[in-house]
């Protein structure tokens, strides 16, 4: 498959596609052969109060649109992203990395996203309170303002379409940074809006040095809810800074995510899902299983039919025939996987397969099987991001739990076992926000996704999604004065 021709980069602010307002850009790299693709135009703070304005009256005009209208705009825009999934798809795949199936399921995926979302916003009830006669005691759901949302470059289109969706189903603005690496999926999702009819500045996008632009943003009295999805050291700022102005933060952060294999699982089914969902997006993914623990009478059965599914991994660029696993999204990631594995072989942990860099342009990195790695390993409490699988083993399920539940993380844990008791220990004993039992299935929109713990909170997806966008005001009414 052909390299599609990358867009000229441009920020999307009031309705108008614009260049950063000094000329200053950063390049983008295909992460498959380290070439530049293209320039990422960056805000400067006189964009960014532009943006913020628009989203002022962008919110304005867009709030005041009848539901009706406002569900029939985003239903045209997710059917000229089903439309273009392809092209999106393509570039999606040359930016970022993943195979070409992945980012065009993606960028399918994700307009059912903004379906769900709009359709869900038409039943954001509010109440009526049995009250005196005379009287009417009401609970009305508003939305909540301009919002503040930054994603990053893992899931291009799937980030940034999540907070999309959500707000402006909600009936708010919204001024997204999405992320400098992958610019033109964001680009390509907003053009579907901007041709939808949504009105100038109920969405605006921008570019920008990530501290800057978030730390002005937040502190803007225009900002209503701050959303961000990415690591826990920047969500932590981002949440601190909301705090300071007083602002309420929605927080999709990093996970660890263990598997726990029971002594009565099928070890080579669950070691064939556990790998399939490991190598997917090459790891980087905040949900990725990444801390396998396997009863030890299953052990070796579970790591055979792991390695052996790593290595039916068909690694190459994302556009080409047949690759099931891209490079890597950037460099920073393909030096962490070399530190964690160089980290757990110094402290004894043996490599079953892969464990180094490919010898050719891009950041690839090989699917990697780690066995023996002991607990002081770093990969076993820093969330990996790539596609490093550390196995381990234990006897006791209530060990495994200790262990598993052990790690500041809990966004996503899975379980195997055929047993409907022990999976309800599961269920019971992890500390979770997402778990899934028998198998190791991605999101959905019609349920919330989010952690617990340092992974985060509030919730995207299901009808939680909608609730942080959304203030509950009380209304008391004496209908005779
Ligand atoms: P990073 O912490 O530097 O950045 C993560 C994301 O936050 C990036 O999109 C970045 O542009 C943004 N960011 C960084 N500083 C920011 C700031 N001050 N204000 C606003 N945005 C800011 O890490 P990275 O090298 O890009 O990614 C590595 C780690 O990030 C991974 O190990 C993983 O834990 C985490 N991550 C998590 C997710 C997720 O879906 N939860 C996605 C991407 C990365």
């Amino acid at each position: 498959m052909t390299e599609p021709t990358y867009p000229t980069l441009r920020m999307y602010i009031d309705g108008a596609w614009c260049e950063g307002g000094d000329g200053r850009t950063a390049p983008v790299v295909n992460p498959a052969n380290e070439k530049t693709l293209g320039e990422v135009p960056l805000a400067t703070a006189a964009d960014l109060d532009r943006a913020l304005a628009a989203s002022v009256t962008g919110f304005e005009a867009w709030s005041a649109t009848p539901v009706a209208e406002r569900t029939a705009i985003l239903h045209e825009a997710a059917d000229r992203l089903t439309a273009r999934a392809d092209r999106v798809g393509r570039l999606m795949s040359t930016e970022q990395g993943k195979p070409f199936r992945e980012a065009r399921g993606e960028a399918l995926r994700v307009a059912n996203t903004l379906r769900w979302d709009a359709d869900d916003a038409r039943r954001a009830y509010g109440r009526v309170i049995p009250s005196a006669p005379g009287t009417l005691l009401s609970v009305r759901r508003e939305p909540i303002g301009p919002v503040a949302a930054f994603t990053p470059w893992n899931f291009p289109a799937g980030s940034p379409m999540r907070k999309i969706a959500a707000a402006l189903s909600a009936g708010c603005s919204i001024v997204i940074k999405a992320s400098e690496e992958t610019p033109g999926t964001a680009c390509e999702i907003v053009r579907c809006f901007d041709e939808a009819g949504l009105p100038a500045g109920a969405l605006n996008l921008v570019f920008g040095e990530p501290a800057e632009v978030s730390a002005h943003l937040i502190a803007a009295p225009q900002t209503r809810l701050v959303a961000f999805t990415g690591s826990i050291p920047v969500g932590k700022l981002l949440a601190a800074a909301a705090g300071q102005a007083m602002k309420p933060s929605l927080m999709e952060l990093g996970g660890h995510a263990p598997v726990i294999v029971c002594a009565d699982a099928d070890p080579v089914a669950a070691a064939k899902r556990a790998a399939a969902a490991k190598f997917a997006n090459a790891g980087q993914v905040c949900t990725s299983p990444s801390r396998f623990l396997v009863h030890a009478s299953l052990v070796e059965a579970f790591t055979e039919a792991f390695t052996e599914a790593a290595e039916e991994v068909v690694i190459g660029d994302g556009l080409a025939e047949g690759v099931t696993m891209g490079p890597l999204a950037n460099d920073r990631r393909l030096a962490a996987m070399e530190e964690l594995v160089a980290d757990a072989v110094g402290r004894g942990a043996k490599v079953r397969c892969g464990g180094f860099r490919l010898d050719r342009p891009g950041y690839f990195f090989a699917p990697t099987v780690l066995t023996g790695v002991p607990d002081e390993a770093r990969i076993m409490s820093e969330e990996p991001f790539g596609p490093v699988a550390p196995i381990t083993s234990f006897t006791d399920l209530d060990d495994a739990l200790r262990t598993a539940n052990a790690l500041p993380y809990g966004l996503a844990a899975y379980g195997f076992t055929e047993s409907a008791a022990t999976a309800e220990r599961l269920v019971r004993g992890l500390e979770a926000g997402i778990l899934s039992i028998n198998h190791c299935g991605g999101s959905v929109h019609e349920a919330p996704s989010g952690g617990v713990k340092s992974s985060g909170y509030g919730r995207e997806g299901g009808p939680e999604g909608l609730d942080a966008y959304l203030v509950t005001k009380r209304v008391s009414h004496l209908l005779e004065a």
